[in-house]
């Protein structure tokens, strides 16, 4: 029976519904459990079914879900403080739903601020080859990735790719007025930029007054360790984006940034962005985090898990190249692009969720606060799978 007539048919699903979850746990309609290396697509930060977000959820809702931005909002300003003070940039935030909105919130500010800063506006936005910034029209295009592109033109104008940040910064012209980043490519490799060449571009954009805005929607809210991943990176952007960690699942974008004083009263807003439901539970997400964070666990599961990553680069040189990313979003390099989908399939059936990456990349994405037992137990069971595909591809182990 086809269970999903009423779908348009845009994702390609792998054959499993889930019905329940606790902590980095997930069970399936046959009550069968599997380890979760995804959390969503980085999503879940606090895993499943964590007591705290489950009383902060109901407690909100029993008291006010939502009302509109013409109104004042405590617990937004409350998430705003608090996101500003843990970044540790002099900004402000504006709250929208979704990785794509805040990463489209970014583009209309550095817009707004090309056509008011200079004598001749500026437009023009450069962004890197494997880049994903989202899937509205705008963010689209921004994104390098041109085979996405086939179907939906005209597309706005004003966005070019460059191969990497030297190219990026060779790309520079009158009419550039921001260069935008991931600073590790989520969707387009796991693959991490160099710290001394973004340190580069940023140096040439602030003489130029021309702005860095740093896409952190899956390197945010303390995948890489820190809160920020360009915290690591010592650099202070004029833009940041945020999104998939954020409220551990519950809908939530943010784009925050220095300049204060570009936007006015219309240029932009969202009706459900920063409502009350979203932004108190973004409260008690940050606020277990960074308690977390400051426990010193945090990093100590980080290298753990990254020890075990580097077990199967050594153990099987048939099948992996290398590992590639940072912190907690990391990814095993095939030799093989062709064993990318056996492997996700044998993982799923021997009970662990792992991601792709690219063509070629197994992505790894737990949850923030996975303990070391289920780093044990999820990598166990992806040795089966691994196992299991070298028994049928006959792979020399
Ligand atoms: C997921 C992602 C987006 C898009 O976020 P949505 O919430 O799906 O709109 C944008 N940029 C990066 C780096 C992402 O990983």
């Amino acid at each position: 029976m086809k269970t999903d007539e009423y779908i348009l048919p845009l994702y390609n699903r792998l054959d499993i519904a889930f019905i329940k979850g606790k902590k980095s746990i997930l069970y399936d309609e046959n009550r069968k459990d599997y380890i979760d290396f995804a959390s969503g697509v980085g999503v879940n930060s606090l895993g499943y079914a964590n007591k705290k977000i489950v009383k902060t959820i109901k407690k909100q809702a029993k008291k006010v879900v939502h009302t509109s931005n013409i109104y004042h909002i405590r617990p937004q300003e409350k998430c705003a403080k608090k996101i500003v003070e843990l970044s540790n940039y002099d900004m402000q935030c504006f709250f929208c739903n979704s990785g794509a909105e805040a990463n489209e919130s970014a583009i209309k500010l550095a817009r707004k601020y090309g056509n008011i800063a200079f004598n001749t506006p500026k437009y023009k936005i450069i962004t890197i080859k494997n880049s994903f910034h989202g899937r509205t029209i705008a963010t689209l295009k921004a994104t390098a990735q041109e085979d996405k592109h086939k179907y939906f033109a005209p597309y706005p104008d004003g966005f070019i790719y460059a191969n990497d940040i030297n190219e990026a910064i060779s790309m520079i012209d009158d009419t550039t007025v921001a260069v935008m980043l991931e600073l590790v490519l989520g969707e387009g490799g796991i693959f991490m930029q160099d710290i001394f060449e973004v340190q580069k571009l940023e140096k040439i954009l602030k003489e130029k007054k021309l702005l860095l805005i740093i896409d952190e929607v899956q390197t945010g809210v303390y995948r890489s360790g820190n809160f920020l991943i360009s915290q690591y990176f010592g650099i202070k952007p004029e833009v940041v984006t945020l999104a998939k960690g954020l409220a551990s699942g519950i809908p939530i974008g943010v784009m925050m940034t220095n300049l204060k004083n570009v936007f006015s009263f219309g240029d932009h807003g969202s009706t459900f962005g920063g409502n009350h439901l979203s932004t108190a539970v973004c409260n008690k997400v940050l606020e277990i985090l960074e308690e977390y964070q400051n426990s010193g666990k945090l990093d100590e599961n980080i290298s753990y898990f990254n020890s075990c990553l580097q077990y199967f680069v050594e153990k099987y040189p048939k099948i992996f190249l290398q590992k590639n990313g940072f912190g907690f979003m990391q990814g095993l390099v095939l030799k093989d692009e062709k064993n990318l989908n056996d492997i996700v399939n044998f993982a799923l059936e021997k009970g662990v969720l792992v991601l792709k990456s690219g063509k070629n990349i197994i992505r790894f994405l737990p949850p923030i606060i996975i303990s070391k037992k289920e780093i044990k137990e999820g990598f166990q069971r992806f040795e089966d799978a691994i196992l299991n595909l070298s028994y049928i591809k006959k792979e020399i182990i």
